[in-house]
């Protein structure tokens, strides 16, 4: 029944057995093999540069990407992509470095190099969209039974997120938890015209929801769905998020927050094949 399937080490291994092969990937993700004379593209022996068997052009695939500047073998990185790309709890530097056997410098390098990456792109959701938002860092974040959790994020940071049903998937860090703060973000990444918004009782929506179709649950009267309104999606995001920074990070800035946030965003909206995610992260980094 499940969607989903699975890509793991032993499949990341069969597939990319050496820089040659990643190569090959890299071309064949931005080129065609065959050129416009008629001539085949080949990989120039010990040299991250293809040629033409006719007319000589040369192609360097990872010329201008970071894959290019790094000293790193593409192996290496490939074996990154793989781990972050499987990692839906996330994961940290220290875990990086163990897992690639690397120093805690590059292992921390490559994950900021990822995550600085995956900028969430600028689509606005529609249909049915779940909008919420929550506190992260500070009092209201660490609670009784979450101590940790209080240390984990060194200040107090409002999120944002809405989210289509059987959709993408976007949380951003904002100012504040006001009605503009709430207009604001419902203007840049809803289309009011073609939306069923599904919220709490907030009343911040109030003015920010006018000409939206808006329904919302009563969390206060221990209302959670009524019918198919509901902000359920919304809530298991916030709660797999939470629990996983608490889990994989010791300390996060809210400076460094945002780009965690992209890469929970990245797993959500990926989050049926384990081998596209590789593949769409792998192009993602090229383009970047
Ligand atoms: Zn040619």
């Amino acid at each position: 029944m499940s969607r989903e399937t699975k890509y793991g080490i032993n499949s990341l291994k069969h597939d990319f057995p050496n820089d040659e092969a990643c190569l090959q990937f890299i071309f064949d993700s931005q080129h065609s093999r065959k050129c416009s004379c008629g001539g085949q593209y080949r990989l120039i022996d010990g040299r991250r540069q293809f040629q033409c068997s006719k007319c000589r052009f040369q192609i360097a695939p990872t010329a201008n990407t970071i894959f290019h500047k790094s000293a790193t073998p593409l192996t290496l990185w490939f074996h990154a992509i793989h781990v972050f790309s499987n990692a839906k709890s996330g994961i940290s530097a220290k875990q990086m470095e163990r897992d690639l056997e690397v120093t805690y410098k590059t292992a921390w390098r490559i994950l900021s190099l990822i995550r600085k990456a995956l900028k969430q792109d600028d689509e606005k959701l529609r249909g049915d969209v779940e909008m919420d938002s929550a506190y992260f860092g500070g009092r209201r974040y660490g609670g009784k039974n979450n101590e940790g959790l209080g240390k984990a994020i060194s200040a107090k940071s409002v999120v944002m997120a809405a989210v289509e049903r059987n959709g993408k998937i976007k949380a951003e860090i904002v100012k504040d938890n006001s009605a503009e703060t709430h207009k604001e973000f419902i203007d840049k990444n809803i289309a009011r015209g073609e939306t069923r918004l599904m919220t709490d009782k907030s009343q911040n929506y109030i003015k920010a929801t006018i000409g939206i179709n808006r329904q919302s649950v009563d969390h206060g009267k221990r209302e959670f769905a009524r019918g198919d309104v509901h902000i359920n999606r919304i809530e298991t995001f916030w709660s797999h998020v939470k629990r996983s920074l608490k889990g994989t990070h010791k300390v996060i800035s809210k400076q460094h927050l945002q780009s965690y946030l992209d890469g929970f965003v990245f797993h959500y909206n990926n989050r049926y094949n384990d081998k596209e995610r590789f593949s769409s992260l792998v192009y993602t980094l090229l383009r970047a």
